[in-house]
């Protein structure tokens, strides 16, 4: 990778304490949100959204259930978001358990609403531990679902990248080579799955490079406060959790508060390390909860835009 001088200079503002003054606050961030099941869910979620809404995120994305379980209320949120505000609102679509028609179908019915961006993904087999089947008349993969969404509409299209390996891939070379598929299919960018090493994401970029990928690789940010939790995440998506995470939030079982802290501290320390890394879109693994994102792009230096308050209420 070639370092620019603004990068060296931005690098040895990093090593420089404090570590977060004066940036400039020119990233875009993203978002990304579950489908709520209760109302006291939905409540939770819409609360999280207003809240993060006046960062002018460049878009907010919805998750799509294993084996399609959220179809409706992903679709019913991603709705909600685009009739109601003016944050660019894109929805997950995996291939699991439908066939092309079923799938394309959905894609008609998001055109339909306004939606203009799909994250394209293959999906999780619906039970944990089994190897992913393809539907009979089915999508095999997120490159094949992407070709497909291109010949119902001009989507704007995420895929997902894996800086630490997707766990079907026999090595790095062929989960590259899985990568550019998706980006020839005719994807906009990729969103790599949540790591905690910022050397990784530089690794996997220059990786992407080499490999002829012209595409953005936007960082996925999954600001960790409960670690048993992102252990069972971690392990069905190869991404690794370091032993220092342990370390770190050991003792803090009933300290809540404290919990919050340190998560912001090490989410916002990774991010600062992909900023002077040239890094300008981070996209955030929101769970819902806003707290903790809205801190780490504060300390980026992103404060909140009337306008874009005033056109997400
Ligand atoms: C940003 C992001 C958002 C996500 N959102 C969701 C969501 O909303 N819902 C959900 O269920 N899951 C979601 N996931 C998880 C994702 O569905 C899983 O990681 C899934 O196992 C792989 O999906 P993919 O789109 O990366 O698959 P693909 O890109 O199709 O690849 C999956 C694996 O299969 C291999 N492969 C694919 N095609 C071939 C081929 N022709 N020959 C050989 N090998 C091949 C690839 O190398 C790779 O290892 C998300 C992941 C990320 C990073």
């Amino acid at each position: 990778m070639s370092v620019s001088i603004a990068q060296m200079e931005e690098a040895r503002r990093a090593l420089d304490a404090p570590l977060f003054a004066d940036l400039a606050g020119d990233c875009q961030v993203s978002f990304e949100f579950f489908p709520p099941k209760t109302e006291k869910m939905e409540e939770t979620l819409w609360n999280a959204i207003e809240t993060l809404a006046p960062l002018g995120p460049r878009f907010v994305s919805v998750t799509y259930g294993a084996g399609g379980s959220t179809r409706e209320r992903t679709h019913a949120t991603v709705a909600r978001i685009a009739r109601e505000t003016a944050i660019p609102a894109a929805a997950h679509l995996t291939c699991v358990d439908a066939s092309r028609d079923e799938i394309l179908d959905v894609a008609r019915e998001y055109w339909a609403a306004g939606v203009r961006h799909i994250v394209a993904l293959r999906g999780d087999p619906p039970r944990e531990g089994e190897k992913f089947q393809a539907h009979p008349d089915g999508f095999e993969n997120a490159a094949a679902l992407v070709a497909g969404l291109k010949s119902v509409a001009p989507f704007e299209i995420s895929v997902a990248a894996y800086p630490e390996c997707h766990p079907d891939s026999t090595d790095v070379a062929a989960d590259l080579d899985n990568l550019k598929r998706k980006i020839d299919a005719g994807a906009n960018r990729a969103i790599s799955q949540f790591f905690f090493s910022a050397d990784a994401f530089f690794r996997f970029r220059d990786a992407v490079e080499a490999a002829g990928i012209d595409a953005e690789i936007v960082p996925g940010i999954l600001p960790v406060s409960n670690v048993a939790q992102t252990r069972k995440f971690a392990g069905m998506c190869g991404a690794a959790i370091p032993a220092w995470m342990d370390r770190l939030f050991e003792g803090l079982d009933d300290r809540p508060a404290a919990r919050q802290l340190v998560a912001a501290t090490i989410a916002a320390e990774m991010c600062r390390k992909l900023y002077a890394g040239g890094v300008r879109h981070f996209h955030f693994y929101t769970l819902n909860r806003a707290e903790l994102s809205y801190a780490i792009c504060h300390l980026l230096g992103l404060r909140p835009n009337p306008a874009a308050a005033e056109k997400a209420a």
